[in-house]
């Protein structure tokens, strides 16, 4: 029945599967063969750990920190844990107020369709994340999305269109997830102070524990947290656990308890995992050595490509088009290292890319080569 379609996508290079692996430590094991992972969103190196793991058995009360929520929290599911972490982060970011999702796409699609009406005015940057994609489209203001990064016309826009809306939404992302790039959100927010009714939303998926001095992002990196309505980060990346958490204002965390669907329809995460996160997030401060660590392989890595901008550690090797992307990575594997394609729909036609995350527990000596590996599969 669906033969047709799936054949059509085969045609494009666009067919995807799900890959048969196993991990052990920074490597993939695939086909028998061990590959060094380059494209892992464990940017501090975490989730591998041992000794984390044997810190936190010391950590957790399993017959409280149960492996079920049983339930979602506005009924019976509302365990202390959350609470608690909810409590750490909204002190951690000296902000009201922090409230836990499920996971940053339940968070990204749940918030713009509950905050808005149909008279807002969503405007959002052109590589925006499909979670946060998802989310207009669930909406019913009319949205306009603008140029990547382009604060200029992100300015006109507000200037002709803001008074003619109740609220104008601008969305943004810190670090971009496949272009590696950063959002100046000091113009953001300056901009932002000349709009009375703009609200101003930025993911930190990619930039949570890995930038800042306390690792709150590129908001502290920035100086600009108290200025950001609403700042999403997520537990999944760096973090190495699961869920999501927006920092906010105390209307604003009520107005989602209250209307956030993805937030009110859904069993809340084990509460287990949710101590993992906690756990984790009261180290987030003190890892600034991992930071810095990742910090120095980022301008190593600059140093070693003087033609490419890299301007976090997530950096695209662009190839356009979709077959030759899949062709270049099997290639990179069969050089031993694991570094993945990401084409359309994930980011724009022509833009096929091999995407590389540079993390913590990556040295050097393993960079090295893999940089001239990847120069000889450019020529
Ligand atoms: C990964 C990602 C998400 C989704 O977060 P999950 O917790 O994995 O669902 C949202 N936004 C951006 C920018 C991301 O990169």
């Amino acid at each position: 029945m669906f033969h047709s379609r799936l054949q059509k996508i085969k045609q494009k290079g666009a067919f995807r599967e799900l890959p048969i692996i196993e991990h052990q430590g920074k490597y993939i094991i695939r086909d028998g063969k061990t590959m060094l992972n380059v494209s892992s969103n464990d940017y501090l190196g975490l989730a591998g750990s041992d000794s984390l793991r044997e810190e936190f058995k010391e950590y957790v009360h399993p017959e409280k920190e149960t492996f079920s929520a049983s339930s979602a929290r506005l009924l019976t599911g509302n365990y202390s844990i959350y609470n608690e972490l909810e409590a750490y982060l909204a002190g951690f970011y000296e902000r009201e107020e922090a409230l836990l999702f499920n996971s940053g796409y339940h968070a990204n699609v749940g918030i713009l369709p509950a905050l808005t009406s149909p008279s807002s005015l969503i405007l959002a940057d052109k590589l925006v994340h499909a979670s946060i994609i998802d989310g207009i489209s669930l909406s019913r203001a009319k949205t306009i999305r603008y140029r990547h990064n382009d604060c200029e016309q992100l300015e006109r826009l507000l200037r002709e269109n803001a008074s003619k809306h109740d609220l104008v939404f601008v969305v943004t992302e810190s670090i971009f997830s496949m272009d590696g790039d950063v959002c100046d959100l000091q113009q953001l927010v300056s901009m932002k102070k000349k709009f009375p009714n703009v609200v101003l939303y930025v993911d930190e998926a990619h930039a949570v524990g890995v930038r800042g001095n306390a690792g709150r992002g590129v908001c502290e990196e920035q100086q600009v947290l108290r200025e950001i309505d609403i700042l999403v980060g997520t537990f999944g990346k760096a973090l190495a656990s699961v869920g999501a958490f927006a920092v906010t204002s105390r209307e604003l965390k009520e107005m989602m308890i209250n209307s956030v669907r993805s937030f009110i329809f859904t069993t809340a995460l084990p509460p287990v995992n949710v101590c993992w996160s906690k756990f984790i997030m009261e180290k987030i401060p003190f890892m600034t050595e991992k930071r810095r660590q990742l910090r120095l392989l980022q301008q190593y890595v600059s140093e070693q490509l003087p033609g490419k901008k890299i301007h976090s550690h997530i950096f695209p090797f662009l190839i356009g088009d979709s077959e030759k992307s899949i062709v270049i990575s099997e290639q990179l594997k069969k050089m031993g290292y694991y570094a993945l394609p990401v084409r359309p729909p994930t980011v724009p036609e022509g833009t096929a890319r091999i995407r590389i995350s540079l993390t913590a527990g990556l040295t050097r000596e393993e960079i090295k080569p893999f940089l001239e590996a990847l120069q000889t599969v450019e020529n």
